[in-house]
């Protein structure tokens, strides 16, 4: 299996979300002969069907947070890897509120479904999970949630890393990504368009020149960003920063073999 990552969904926001002016189901990490699917939003079955990813094969599920954007497939998606339940199998790792509910919110995954995976963790921001040869970081946020987080994807051939929903906390997210060699950004808005809960393109700038990836990935794109262009604000980090920068597309697929003669440092 060659090592890639497949965006099943780009969007980002409420407007984008009902309208599917982009997709919203994640994106899936093959690698390690595994198959890992962070954050199955609304649509994820389909966009799989569509996009050529056959969610049966997964093996690990990452919910970043519990708003629906990121998590509202999930049980689907535990029904189709255990075939409604007759093969026990998969892991998931998610936050608090995901997995058994805080306060008024959540839980997301439901009693049913839980019973058919090998193994649930859940994480709160610094809480490490092995798995053989690969090590999940749920790495910081600030969000408009009690529990959230996003990924440091260490594997032997490269480190993945995936912001998540965030405010541009950027001096502890350089250091909770320093190393990454592909960095995914979710980046809602356009520009100089400061948020309180969100990346806009001038954060992923400043982000981007403190962790040095190989590769930058904006995705997670809001009403406003689709009308100025993704392509165009990637550019836009590009020149900044001189490193490749790229805006996902719903579908698109990145080659990972190329991440894989990078000497790693000793961590
Ligand atoms: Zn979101
Ligand atoms: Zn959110």
């Amino acid at each position: 299996m060659t090592d890639r990552i497949i965006f099943l969904g780009t969007g980002g926001g409420r407007i984008v979300l009902a309208n599917q002016f982009a997709a919203t189901g994640g994106f899936v990490i093959q690698t390690e002969g595994k198959q890992i699917w962070i954050d199955p939003g609304p649509g994820a079955l389909v966009r799989a069907k569509q996009f050529g990813v056959r969610p049966k094969n997964t093996d690990i599920i990452y919910v970043s947070h519990h708003h629906l954007d990121h998590a509202n497939d999930l049980n689907a998606l535990i029904d189709v890897m255990t075939l409604g339940g007759i093969y026990k199998k998969g892991i998931l790792i998610s936050t608090p509120t995901t997995i058994d509910g805080t306060g008024d919110d959540g839980p997301i995954l439901l009693k049913y479904y839980r019973k058919f995976l090998d193994e649930v963790h859940v994480v709160k921001t610094g809480d490490i999970v092995n798995m053989k040869n690969l090590r999940f970081t749920a790495t910081p946020i600030q969000h408009d949630v009690e529990y959230g987080s996003g990924l440091k994807l260490e594997t032997p051939k490269f480190t993945l890393s995936y912001v998540g929903n965030s405010a541009p906390i950027i001096d502890e997210l350089a250091k909770a990504h320093l190393g990454a060699d592909i960095l995914i950004m979710d980046v809602l808005k356009p520009g100089n368009q400061k948020w309180k809960t969100h990346f806009c393109t001038q954060d992923a700038i400043d982000l981007t020149q403190k962790v040095k990836p190989q590769l930058s990935v904006l995705t997670h794109f809001g009403a406003k960003m689709i009308r100025e262009n993704p392509v165009y604000e990637a550019r836009e980090v590009q020149k900044q920063t001189n490193i490749r920068t790229i805006a996902a597309q719903d579908g698109m697929r990145i080659d990972l073999e190329g991440f894989k003669n990078v000497q790693k440092k000793a961590t």
